[in-house]
């Protein structure tokens, strides 16, 4: 009987899973202490473990180990590279994590751990596209099984690939025009603000245009226009079985799907015919989920 902790690093709260044959037994949330350089943050993702192990009887050889999904790039070694939403600068998390819960530890991107996770949802074969719509665009790549890091850890950033929108925008990354303008979460409210001349939620903006409001509505299909896009343009690179959306914009649920599918269908490449456009299964708990595949897969 092994176990497998998963744990899903944000900004504000941890969210770790204890594990059992890919099947979820428990899940709590602890806060996310940011200050003093996010110091105590592995220390009390360690006591947290070490608790939930006490509580269930748990010795460290049933434990097969910890994966940890954290809001920034690490590398193959467990080097984490400046997570400036947790204040952390450049140290070997798998040494750090382990060194505090005797248990081997896997450390992945966030939205890598996310796609990872809505990937063996969806069954676990072949290629899939995770595209994750929040305050920014990010994603993760499967590639036949295998989630794809590249070479300098930033496979799947689909948030910056640049789309022929009417309005450049300038993006975060300090390039210009970029899909995470339009599609994100403030993309989609700003360019509200743009056709509409209103300050709307991009909830709002959903909401409004499921109503009936037709000029909520056209600014969602110009969002949907770049989207749809921005991922056919991914797909003609990776040739995926799926594309599956997720993030709180996913909440939109099936206007957005069906929106992003219609215009993917307008520019996908002719042999892409067959690639689905899916929601998001797992919700919040992808990243969790994901995180223990780091460690249950051996990603
Ligand atoms: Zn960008």
């Amino acid at each position: 009987m092994s176990y497998i902790f998963g744990v899903d690093l944000g900004g504000t709260t941890v969210k770790i899973g204890l594990f059992q044959e890919n099947t979820l037994l428990e899940k709590f949330e602890i806060p996310t202490r940011i200050e003093n350089g996010g110091q105590a943050i592995l220390p009390d993702i360690g006591a947290a473990i070490l608790d939930c192990m006490d509580r269930n009887a748990i010795t460290h050889s049933e434990v097969r180990g910890i994966g940890i999904g954290v809001p920034g790039p690490v590398d193959a070694q467990g080097v984490v590279n400046c997570c400036t939403n947790l204040n952390w600068g450049v140290f070997n998390l798998h040494e750090a994590l382990s060194a505090i819960t005797g248990l081997p530890v896997v450390g992945g991107n966030d939205a890598n751990c996310a796609a990872l996770g809505e990937y063996y949802c969806y069954g676990g074969e072949g290629s899939a596209i995770f595209v994750t719509l929040g305050t920014g665009v990010g994603g993760g790549i499967i590639l036949d099984g295998k989630l794809l890091n590249g070479a300098h850890g930033s496979a799947g950033e689909i948030g910056h690939i640049t789309v022929p929108a009417k309005d450049k925008l300038p993006c975060t990354c300090g390039k210009w025009g970029c899909i995470e303008c339009y599609a994100s979460a403030t993309g989609i409210s700003h360019m509200a603000k743009l056709r509409m001349d209103r300050e709307l939620s991009c909830k709002e903006v959903f909401d409004l245009a499921k109503n009936g409001d037709e000029k909520a509505a056209e600014v969602l299909e110009e969002v949907f226009d770049l989207l749809g896009e921005a991922i056919a343009s991914a797909c003609c690179v990776i040739d995926p079985d799926r594309v599956i959306l997720g993030g709180g914009v996913s909440k939109a649920g099936e206007y957005l799907r069906k929106g992003v599918e219609k215009y993917f269908n307008i520019h996908k490449f002719h042999a892409c015919e067959g690639t689905e456009v899916c929601l998001s299964r797992l919700g919040n708990d992808a990243g969790m989920y994901g995180a223990m595949r780091l460690i249950s897969q051996g990603q």
